[in-house]
């Protein structure tokens, strides 16, 4: 284990984490940005990403990768590992627990995002990875010419239910409302596309199978109607649950587990700030995110100058 000292350690590397890198590694912060390498971000998941702006339409990992690089660029350090716990030490002092190190910092930006809610139905967590998936893009190849089913009525259940037509012979939405939530011009594309149905006012109770999944009970919310459904495929898209577990005894999170922040991504505990989709939030997209973490870097930024005694007033 190598104990080390920052000025600054981000948790995770999706769009909030890696912005706050670059915005410390130009304000020549000693900065470590820590990244878990079993964690897949919800941006490394989407297929095409068409509202950064300035960019037309990019791949979820490959904005990821530019963003690295120009991270890099300006010499953020970076480490995969996995962050067991933070704790204060002394005065301002927090450590940084991972699985191979102790580091002593004076702040910390938590990034670590959040992962697929899943809906706790029977059958759902026997056929996981058995005909049951939450990427599209890792997994929509395995259901070429099959019949997939969506769940959920999100940006996310709409737009990857649009990308799995590249391989789906249907692709069908079930939804629990009588109209979706996601973005307008997702939901004109879904409603013209020719190999996209829907079921609405609908849940699914049940998922079914032996070895992998064959269908679904599906039931209609209002007339109480069950169908059983025949699908190959499932994926489901139901909202996100932020990755702050180990953060649950330290910091003040909300009732999903979202961190409380000021508008300055101050947290409750001091010298601990939150960026990105981990954070209570009203709108999770990658342009908030990255706001979210400068914002959260000239913060922390301020912090340990406060600290040092050097601030610029
Ligand atoms: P979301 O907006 O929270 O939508 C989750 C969907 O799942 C909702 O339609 C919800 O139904 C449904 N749902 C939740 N729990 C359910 C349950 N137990 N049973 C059945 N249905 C259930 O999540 P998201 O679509 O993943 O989006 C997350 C955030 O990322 C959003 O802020 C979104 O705007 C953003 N995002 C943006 C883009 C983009 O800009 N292109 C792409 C992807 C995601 P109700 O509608 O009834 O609540």
């Amino acid at each position: 284990m190598k104990n080390e000292t920052y000025d600054l350690i981000i948790i995770g590397g999706g769009p909030a984490g890696i912005t706050a890198g670059i915005y410390a590694a130009r304000a020549r912060m000693k900065t470590l940005l820590i990244e878990s390498i079993s964690v897949m971000g919800q941006v490394m998941m989407t297929d095409r990403i068409e509202n950064y702006p300035g960019v037309a339409e990019i791949p979820g990992f490959e904005l990821i990768e530019k963003m690295k690089t120009q991270a890099q660029s300006f010499g953020l350090e970076s480490r995969q590992d996995t962050v067991k716990n933070i704790s204060r030490m002394n005065g301002e002092c927090l450590l940084v627990e991972t699985e191979n190190c102790r580091c002593e910092t004076t702040s910390v930006i938590v990034a670590t995002g959040a992962r697929p809610k899943k809906l706790g139905v029977p059958g759902e967590e026997k056929f996981i990875g058995k005909g049951i998936s939450f990427c599209a893009t890792c997994d929509g190849v395995f259901f070429r010419d099959k019949q997939i089913l969506v769940i959920g009525g999100g940006d996310t259940a709409v737009e990857e239910a649009l990308f799995l037509t590249k391989f789906g012979k249907k692709v069908t939405i079930v939804h629990r409302r009588d109209r979706l939530r996601a973005a307008k011009i997702l939901q004109e594309r879904a409603f013209e596309h020719e190999k996209i149905d829907f079921v609405l006012d609908s849940i699914v109770e049940e998922i079914t199978g032996s070895a992998i999944v064959d269908g679904v009970v599906i039931k209609n919310v209002k007339n109480g109607k069950k169908l059983n459904f025949k699908c190959d495929g499932i994926f489901m898209f139901v909202g996100w649950t932020p990755n702050t577990d180990f953060l649950k005894n330290f910091i003040k999170l909300n009732e999903n587990g979202g961190i409380i922040t000021d508008e300055e991504m101050k947290t409750s505990e001091r010298g601990i700030f939150a960026a990105g989709d981990c954070r209570k939030k009203l709108l999770r997209q990658v342009v908030t995110a990255c706001g979210d973490g400068a914002v959260a870097a000239y913060s922390a930024g301020q912090f340990v100058d406060e600290v040092k005694g050097t601030v610029y007033k």
